[in-house]
């Protein structure tokens, strides 16, 4: 049972990382992101995820070293861009990724989408990453049941983390119970369908039910599933809003009703198309 924004999960490397954290994607003004950061610190978060390619880690890092919380509280993502893989650069984007979140190391390293015939040999450079010590953990992005078998087949280490698309209208149970078996940990993006979650009736309904607002429950319910959670939002009053997550409880009948509502809907590509 998850009851604090404090509360960790322990990775198949052993590293722990924070369930609950804030997603950057979109974020690229300076001084947004300066609040945003500063508002979910104080409110209790420590995970912050970034990407290449959402051309805002400069600004993060600046935040972060200005908030005088030590690193090793924080727990950092960040991810390698299509591109980069495609040119074989990946060594040379993290690289200039740490540099650009004026770090010495990420906490979580991870490919970003599977591009058919170069996601393996760019595993390996993350394998070489993680063992010169810069990034804690590595992992992947977007990657399908099928993805993971083939880099499994044929890498030497497990990812310690899968984070894709996830929420109750893709609720992506046969992903999730692969990962669970393979001591990969689940990771939701777009847990609240970039804000559309807050327009669907069963979810208002439960709202109610709740005393809660529809966002808190969709994001109760990746907890309850054992699934790490990284709403974004540069809004002070929504970081605060989403992080009020960990003083209730779905039961299992309402947990059920909102495994019901997958209808297998992406907002994001699919990832056997990676084509951008
Ligand atoms: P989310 O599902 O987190 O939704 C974010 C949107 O919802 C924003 O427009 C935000 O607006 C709005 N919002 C936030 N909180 C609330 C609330 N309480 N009520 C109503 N609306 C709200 O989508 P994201 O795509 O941003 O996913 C989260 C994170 O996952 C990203 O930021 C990124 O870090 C990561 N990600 C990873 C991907 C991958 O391929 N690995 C792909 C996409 C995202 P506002 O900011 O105005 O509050």
């Amino acid at each position: 049972m998850i009851t604090s924004i404090n509360d960790r999960v322990t990775l198949n490397n052993g590293i722990s990382m924070p369930w609950f954290g804030l997603g950057l994607y979109k974020v690229t003004d300076a001084k947004e992101i300066d609040r945003a950061i500063k508002t979910a610190l104080q409110i209790g978060y420590r995970a912050f995820d970034t990407a290449t390619f959402y051309r805002n880690e400069r600004f993060i890092g600046k935040a972060l070293r200005e908030s005088g919380i030590p690193r090793e509280e924080i727990f950092l993502t960040s991810k390698v861009w299509n591109d980069a893989q495609r040119q074989k650069r990946t060594m040379e984007v993290f690289d200039e990724s740490l540099e650009d979140l004026d770090s010495a190391y990420v906490d979580l390293y991870l490919i970003h989408w599977p591009v058919a015939g170069f996601f393996k040999q760019t595993w390996q450079v993350l394998e070489e990453i993680h063992r010169s010590g810069r990034a804690r953990a590595i992992g992947v992005s977007n990657f399908l049941v099928h993805h993971l078998e083939d880099l499994l087949a044929d890498s030497q280490v497990v990812p310690a983390i899968d984070q894709v698309e996830f929420h109750p209208y893709l609720f992506q149970k046969e992903l999730l119970n692969f990962c669970r078996g393979h001591a990969i940990q689940l990771e939701a993006w777009g847990p609240l369908m970039k804000g559309q979650i807050v327009t669907k009736k069963p979810l208002i309904t439960l709202a109610k039910k709740y005393h809660r607002t529809p966002a808190q429950i969709a994001l109760r319910w990746d907890l309850q599933h054992e699934v790490v959670t990284i709403p974004k939002s540069s809004k002070p009053e929504r970081i605060l809003e989403n992080a009020q997550v960990f003083d209730f409880e779905l039961s299992p009948e309402d947990m059920h009703l909102l495994d019901g509502l997958d209808e297998g809907l992406r907002l994001g590509p699919n990832p056997d198309h990676v084509t951008f």
